[in-house]
């Protein structure tokens, strides 16, 4: 059986976690979903931006 699970694409400003769905669109906003198996961006790149605003502000 193939499973075609998405996600909503904008579930993080959207949301307060991931929408899955089978369908195209997101079925609580109507974003597209996309193929949640490769993440849409990468959470690590997130983190070291997160990590280098902390360092700039404890800087200051
Ligand atoms: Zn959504």
């Amino acid at each position: 059986m193939k499973s075609d699970i998405r996600v909503c694409a904008a579930w993080e400003s959207e949301h307060d976690r991931p929408v899955y769905t089978l369908g195209d669109t997101c079925p609580k906003c109507g974003t597209e979903a996309v193929n949640s198996a490769p993440a849409p961006f990468s959470p690590e790149d997130s983190y070291g931006e997160y990590r280098r605003s902390l360092k700039q502000r404890r800087r200051e």
